[in-house]
C-alpha cells in the first residue's frame, strides 16, 4: 500500500544547502533548491490515474476502491505528505527566445521526493519562493494536455516525462490572456508528473552565470553519478576534464534523439527555451505544444512565439542553439572551447544521419535498403515529397500511417484505377481540394517511390518483402497523436463532468499504432477547430 512506500529525496540528501539562506527574495545564495510546501487545495478530486505510469514507479494501480482514489487525490494535490518526502522547489536559469533570461526556478513546481528512481513533481500546487509573482497555480485545460500527451508520447517512443496523475483542486484560477484579454475564471488542476531526473540546461546555467562553479562541480557530478553510471563507473581512469566532455557529448546525443523523434511525429514543441531542455534528453514542459496537420515546417502552435523562432523545422537548428549555450554553461569544468565545439559539430553530424535514416523509415526503407540507395535519389525523394505535402497541405500523421495500408502498399503503379484510389486517398487526408496538376506531381511521386521499393525487392534475396516493409511503415507511422482539438474537446467535456472523451484519448494513447474502431479519434482536423481558441494554436500562457 502506499503509506509503506518508501519515498526519499535524492536531490537533498545529496545536494547541500539545508542551511538556506534568503539573501533577497528569490535570489538564493550556494543553494540548489528551497524547502517549499504545496499550498493545501479545498477540493482535491482525482480525475486520471495512469496504472501504467504508477507501475514504473513502483505505486498501486487505481481500482474502483473510492478510499484509494481519495487517498491518491489527497497525496497527489499536496494535500497529504507522506513520510520521507521532502518537497522542494529547485533553482534554474534559462535563455528564452535566443536572450539571457535570468533566475527562472520552480515557480509552479514543487519536487515531491522519489521512489523505485522516479522524481515525482506536482505542477500547480502553489506558489514557491521562484514564482515571480504569479500564482503558481496550473489550470484544468492546460493540465489536460499535459496529462494526455505526456502519455501519448511514451507509447509513441518519443522520449519524455510523464504523467502520473490528474486532479482538480476545486479553487479557482484566474487567467487573463488566452480568450479575449478578459479576466477568466478556470478550473484549478494539478498534474504529478515524473521523471529520474528534472535537471535542464537552466540548472547549470544559473550556477555558471553567478560564477558559483563549486555548486556547478556539484550539480554534474551528482548528474554523472546518478544518471549516467557508464561514464561515473569509468571516473577513476580518466580525468576529469574528459569525464565531462563525455557526459556533454552523451547528452548532445539524447537531445537530438528526441529532435529526431519529435520530427518523426510532428511534434512541435512551442517554446524550447534553454530552461526546457531536460539533460536526460525528455521532452519536458507541455505547454503551447502542437503537431503538424496541415504540413509546413515553419509552423508553430505558439502564437505569443511571432517570429516562429520554434517552428517545426526551426527545431534541430534550436537544439544545437542550446546545446551551444549548455557548453557555455559547463566551460569552467572543461576549459577547453575546441574539444566543446567539436562535440557539438559531432552531435549535429549524428543529428542529419539519424534524421535521414528516420525519415526513410517512415517510407519504410530498413537500413539495410538505405544503405544500397544512393544519396542523392532518397534526398531527391524526401526534398519532392516536402514541397508536395506543403502545397496540398496535407495532414501529416494520415500521410504517412496511409503509406502503411495494404492497397496503398500494394497498389499496381502507374495502372489508371491506381492512381485513381491514390488520388481519393490523398484528397480525403488534405486541407484543401488538389487539382488536377497537383494529382499528377503525386501520380509522380508514387511511381517513383514504388519504382524504388520495386527495385530493392528485386534485388533482395529475402522472402516477404512486402511485410517488412508494412513492419517497418508501421512501427515509424502513428496513427494516433493527441491533436489540439482532440484536447480542447476532452477538456471541455471534462468541464462539464464528462470524461468519456478523455478516456477515448487515453485508450488511442496507450497503443497509438494502433487503430481502435470504437473510438472516433483518428480523423483530421475538422473546420471547426481553425479558429477555435486553442484548438489549433496557443499561447505561452497555456
Ligand atoms: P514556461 O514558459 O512554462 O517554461 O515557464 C517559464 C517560467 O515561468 C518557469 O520558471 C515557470 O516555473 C514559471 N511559471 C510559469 N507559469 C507560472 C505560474 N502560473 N506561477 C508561477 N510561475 C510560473
Ligand atoms: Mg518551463
Ligand atoms: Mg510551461
Amino acid at each position: 500500500m502506499l503509506t509503506t512506500t518508501h519515498f526519499h529525496n535524492r536531490f537533498t540528501d545529496e545536494l547541500g544547502g539545508t542551511t538556506l539562506e534568503m539573501r533577497i527574495p528569490q535570489q538564493l545564495a550556494d543553494s540548489f533548491y528551497a524547502p517549499c510546501e504545496p499550498e493545501k487545495v479545498p477540493k482535491p478530486r482525482l480525475l486520471a490515474w495512469s496504472n501504467d505510469a504508477a507501475a514504473s514507479a513502483g505505486l498501486p494501480s487505481l481500482d474502483d476502491d473510492p478510499e484509494l482514489r481519495q487517498t491518491l487525490a489527497d497525496i497527489f494535490t499536496g494535500n497529504t505528505l507522506l513520510p520521507g518526502m521532502n518537497p522542494v522547489a529547485t533553482v534554474y536559469g534559462g535563455h528564452q527566445f535566443g536572450h539571457w533570461a535570468g533566475q527562472l526556478g520552480d515557480g509552479r513546481a514543487i519536487l515531491l521526493g522519489e521512489t523505485s528512481g522516479i522524481e515525482l513533481q506536482l505542477k500547480g500546487s502553489g506558489r514557491t519562493p521562484f514564482s515571480r509573482g504569479s500564482d503558481g497555480r496550473a489550470v484544468l485545460r492546460s493540465s489536460v494536455r499535459e496529462y494526455v500527451c505526456s502519455e501519448a508520447m511514451h507509447h509513441l517512443g518519443v522520449p519524455g516525462t510523464r504523467a502520473l496523475s490528474l486532479c482538480s483542486t476545486g479553487a479557482e484560477v484566474v487567467r487573463d490572456m488566452f480568450y479575449d484579454g478578459h479576466p477568466r475564471h478556470e478550473t484549478g488542476a494539478i498534474v504529478c508528473r515524473t521523471a529520474p531526473s528534472f535537471l535542464r540546461f537552466g540548472h547549470f546555467e544559473i550556477f555558471a552565470a553567478r560564477k558559483q562553479f563549486e555548486c556547478l562541480r556539484q550539480l554534474a557530478d551528482f548528474s554523472i553519478r546518478h544518471y549516467f553510471p557508464d561514464i561515473h563507473a569509468d571516473r577513476e581512469q580518466s580525468d576529469s576534464k574528459t569525464t565531462y566532455l563525455r557526459w556533454f557529448e552523451a547528452i548532445c546525443h539524447l537531445t537530438m534523439d528526441m529532435i529526431v523523434h519529435w520530427s518523426r511525429v510532428g511534434f512541435v514543441h512551442g517554446v524550447m527555451n534553454t530552461d526546457n531542455m531536460s539533460i536526460l534528453g525528455l521532452t519536458i514542459d507541455y505547454g503551447p505544444f502542437g503537431w503538424q496537420e496541415d504540413f509546413d515546417p515553419v509552423f508553430t502552435p505558439n502564437t505569443s512565439d511571432r517570429e516562429a523562432r520554434y517552428c517545426f523545422g526551426n527545431q534541430p537548428g534550436v537544439a544545437r542553439w542550446n546545446l551551444a549555450c549548455l557548453a557555455n554553461a559547463l566551460y569552467p569544468l572543461i576549459e577547453d572551447v575546441p574539444a566543446l565545439t567539436k562535440v557539438i559539430e559531432g552531435a549535429e553530424q549524428y543529428l542529419v544521419a539519424a534524421m535521414h535514416s528516420m525519415r526513410l523509415g517512415k517510407l519504410g526503407f530498413s537500413p539495410a535498403d538505405q544503405h544500397s540507395l544512393a544519396h542523392s535519389e532518397t534526398t531527391a525523394l524526401l526534398t519532392d515529397l516536402d514541397a508536395l505535402m506543403k502545397t496540398s497541405k496535407m495532414d501529416f500523421t494520415l500521410f504517412f500511417s496511409m503509406l502503411g495500408e495494404s492497397d496503398v502498399l500494394e497498389a499496381k503503379l502507374p495502372n489508371p484505377e491506381a492512381q485513381n484510389m491514390l488520388a481519393e486517398r490523398l484528397s480525403s487526408a488534405a486541407y484543401k481540394p488538389l487539382d488536377e496538376n497537383t494529382l499528377q506531381l503525386w501520380a509522380g511521386w508514387f511511381a517513383n517511390y514504388s519504382r524504388i521499393h520495386a527495385d530493392l525487392a528485386g534485388k533482395s534475396e529475402e522472402q516477404g518483402e512486402g511485410g517488412r516493409r508494412a513492419a517497418i511503415l508501421s512501427s515509424h507511422n502513428p496513427v494516433f497523436i493527441p491533436r489540439n482539438y482532440l484536447l480542447v474537446s476532452a477538456f471541455e467535456a471534462l468541464d462539464e463532468g464528462d470524461a468519456s472523451i478523455l478516456e477515448d484519448l487515453m485508450q488511442a494513447s496507450r497503443e497509438p499504432y494502433r487503430r481502435f474502431t470504437a473510438i472516433d479519434v483518428y480523423g483530421k482536423r475538422p473546420d471547426w477547430a481553425d479558429n477555435y481558441p486553442g484548438a489549433a494554436a496557443l499561447s505561452c500562457s497555456s
